[in-house]
């Protein structure tokens, strides 16, 4: 069976189509509530990938299958009758195996009845988040570059999202910028670490400047973590929940898809103190009120065992490395990921296109697809990059470089 999203090119076609359908074109009195989102670029790249028979390094995605093992031990459960609802907080020894790996992984400790609650991704996890915790007229800061699934939920709820930028070359962020962007209405700030997509990875002393900003200006941090076992080159993650102050204000959110190669599970959490936790439980019921039961008792059962996850940094790195190593010398630029399974290749060099231009020649005339960078930016900042998702098959990631070799 093909894995590369071909697939699902009927269902990208219905997706395409619901989106540029406007409900007031049908109801006098109803407009759109996100009049601004259209089709996701991850679907739209997906789908262009497939209409041109492209290698698809758009969509993070692997080209890889989940372990056996852990297929196994969802059909397991599935015929030992493990079929019907878990409680809607996640059950409580995935809660509890949850904890463990948290100890064991970021040395933290937390209680599983109180402070873990498993949610339908990380997409439920952030969409939950931001409707029980945001507010009408509050503003909530986001770095740009930035994921696709924070701001829309903002809007939803009335809120303003203010947008700063990360630094143009390393993507970090402006410590004074955010002081100065903070105001009365500023409720809260949304980080990502390891960053999808620029692949960078907050250091300590962001961490702390972070803990001291939020502190001062009594600040939620919303921290979208998903990639937290992804990091190269000897760095480490930093997480909110490593820093005692910071955690009693911050939520962090977490996705088993990019941890065990599973993206259409679906399973992600949440690890918030027990208040901020309740309001988070009381939105989560009524959106999945809880999460696929064969699913948490199989990754329960595998996040108990370390080597099922330490083994990440090293495979993804030689991954980054076989597709930078493929990319040398050719005119495409780019510092190294330190983290998350992407990697930016800057495109200046060989030609003035715009960023999304150039994607959409690579896909048609090359058959590679990429994510154009300026769809992170809510001012369609471009500076010329792709990102390239590298959780790819060894042969898929020569493949790639090879036809990058070309132009
Ligand atoms: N946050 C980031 C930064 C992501 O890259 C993704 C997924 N690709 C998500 C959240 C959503 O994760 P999930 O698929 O578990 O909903
Ligand atoms: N997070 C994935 C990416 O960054 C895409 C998820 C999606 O398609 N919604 O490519």
């Amino acid at each position: 069976m093909p894995l590369n999203g071909t697939h699902f090119k009927n269902l990208c076609d219905i997706d395409l189509r619901i989106s540029t359908f406007d409900v007031a074109s049908i109801f006098k009195n109803m407009t759109s509530k996100l009049p601004n989102t259209g089709t996701s670029i991850f679907t739209t790249m997906s789908q262009r990938a497939a209409k041109h028979g492209a290698l698809n390094m758009a969509q993070g995605f692997p080209d890889f299958d989940v372990s056996q093992e852990l297929i196994d031990r969802v059909a397991l459960h599935m015929n030992e009758g493990r079929n019907q609802y878990p409680p809607s907080a996640g059950i409580p020894d995935f809660r509890q195996a949850i904890a463990e790996m948290h100890s064991h992984h970021f040395g933290t400790s937390h209680d599983p009845e109180t402070e873990i609650t498993v949610t339908s991704g990380a997409t439920e996890a952030l969409f939950s988040t931001i409707t029980a915790l945001i507010h009408e007229g509050e503003e909530v800061i986001v770095f740009d570059p930035a994921y696709d699934s924070y701001e829309p939920v903002i809007e939803l709820q009335k809120a303003k999202t203010v947008h700063l930028k990360l630094s143009d070359h390393d993507f970090t962020i402006g410590w004074q910028e955010v002081v100065s962007a903070i105001t009365d209405k500023t409720r809260a700030i949304i980080i990502n670490t390891p960053h999808n997509p620029t692949g960078a990875v907050m250091t300590d002393a962001d961490m702390l400047a972070l803990d001291k900003i939020a502190t001062e200006h009594d600040l939620i941090v919303i921290s979208d973590e998903v990639y937290h076992h992804i990091v190269f080159d000897g760095a480490k993650h930093r997480s909110v929940l490593q820093y005692p102050e910071l955690a009693k204000r911050s939520v962090a959110i977490f996705s088993f898809g990019k941890t065990f190669h599973a993206t259409g599970w679906k399973v992600g959490y949440v690890a918030a103190p027990k208040e901020i936790t309740a309001e988070i439980r009381k939105i989560h019921q009524f959106v999945t009120f809880t999460t696929h039961t064969p699913c948490q008792f199989a990754i329960a059962d595998f996040v108990r065992n370390p080597s099922n996850y330490e083994y990440l940094p090293d495979f993804f790195q030689k991954k980054r490395d076989i597709f930078l190593d493929g990319v040398k010398g050719s005119r495409f630029e780019g510092s190294p990921a330190s983290g998350t399974y992407f990697q930016l290749l800057r495109f200046d060099n060989i030609s003035k296109e715009s960023d999304t231009e150039m994607a959409n020649r690579l896909t048609r005339e090359f058959q590679l697809a990429s994510i154009p960078i300026s769809n992170f930016f809510a001012d369609g900042h471009d500076a010329s990059y792709l990102r390239f998702c590298f959780a790819k098959e060894d042969n898929t990631l020569e493949k790639a470089a090879e036809i990058l070799q070309k132009i």
